[in-house]
């Protein structure tokens, strides 16, 4: 049984993103700068802003934060977003989840340009990802493929079951599977008998935050097992997986902490890339 190191995977993609970021910091004598939009308090939110501005620090991106109070009016969003947009200076946005509920993240989302898009959450983004021309994709799903990627995990052909359809994770990554054709089975929590889908999984993906969900007896002889879910509990942070139980029966496993955490963020890093090339590209 492997226990997939997230860590090393994230550290290998940092080397890559700060190695092209530095060419093309040498070619524009410009730093790329990031623009966090985050409305509220959220201590989740808070603790991934601060790892992932000490992550962009380390491959020399700038972050800059735009903080509005929790009963901000979506005008007041939308034409900070406009003006991020047109700020030749800020070469990527981000807008923080969970927003409040009074405020529609589609109505917010569609608003950002598609090619300062880090999340790859804009309609426009998720479009090209559902036609198969991939160009910025959502960080989680993204960290998910570049572990598969890493381990050398067979995705044609392969029985893939993802618990999770929300917009950051299972859909998005459920289409970036099928683009691998792979055989892709989306479950959530309205699913009857979950486990009559996993046991069936050669790869099986969760992300519910529901800690243990996921017992020995929910999952298939030598399947790759992916935990997304990050949950805090008394007993510290913690997956949905039962790990001690899962690792004698899976062929690998991605710890919580140090699994698909350190991915996600070493993958936003390659969005932010991603979109400071686009903004490089239109100054041509
Ligand atoms: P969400 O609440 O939007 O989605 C949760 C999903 O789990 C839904 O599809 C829901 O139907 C399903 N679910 C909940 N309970 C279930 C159950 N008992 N059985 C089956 N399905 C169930 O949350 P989200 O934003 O998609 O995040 C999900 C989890 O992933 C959270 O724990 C979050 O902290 C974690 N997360 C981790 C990373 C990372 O980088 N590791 C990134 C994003 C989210």
């Amino acid at each position: 049984m492997t226990i997939i190191d997230g860590r090393r995977i994230a550290d290998e993609i940092k080397k890559d993103v700060k190695s092209k970021l530095d060419e093309l910091k040498t070619i524009y004598g410009v730093t790329p700068t990031i623009a966090s939009i985050i409305i509220g308090d959220n201590k989740e939110s808070e603790l991934y802003l601060k790892l992932r501005d000490k992550a962009s620090s380390e491959v020399g991106i700038k972050s800059k934060h735009y903080r509005f109070s929790k009963g901000v009016s979506k005008e007041e969003i939308i034409k900070v977003i406009n003006e991020l947009n047109n700020n030749q200076d800020i070469h990527g946005i981000l807008l923080q989840q969970p927003i409040p509920e009074h405020l529609s993240l589609y109505n917010l989302l569609s608003n950002i340009n598609p090619l300062k898009d880090v999340e790859g959450l804009t309609p426009y983004n998720l479009g090209r990802l559902m036609m198969g021309y991939e160009k910025i994709i959502p960080c989680t799903p993204l960290a998910v493929l570049k572990i598969l990627e890493y381990m050398d995990v067979k995705l044609e052909g392969s029985n893939i079951v993802i618990i999770n359809h929300s917009i950051i994770v299972g859909k998005p990554l459920s289409i970036l599977l099928l683009n691998r054709n792979a055989t892709v089975t989306v479950c959530h929590v309205y699913t009857k008998n979950l486990k009559q889908y996993t046991l069936d999984a050669d790869i099986l993906i969760t992300a519910t935050g529901v800690p243990g969900l996921i017992k020995e007896d929910y999952i298939k002889k030598d399947a790759c097992v992916i935990d997304v879910g990050i949950t805090k509990t008394s007993e510290g942070i913690r997956g949905d997986v039962d790990f001690n139980g899962v690792k004698e029966k899976a062929s690998m496993l991605t710890p919580v902490p140090g699994g698909v955490g350190p991915v996600t963020i070493a993958c936003s890093l390659m969005n932010m890339l991603e979109t400071f090339q686009n903004c490089m590209e239109l100054k041509k």
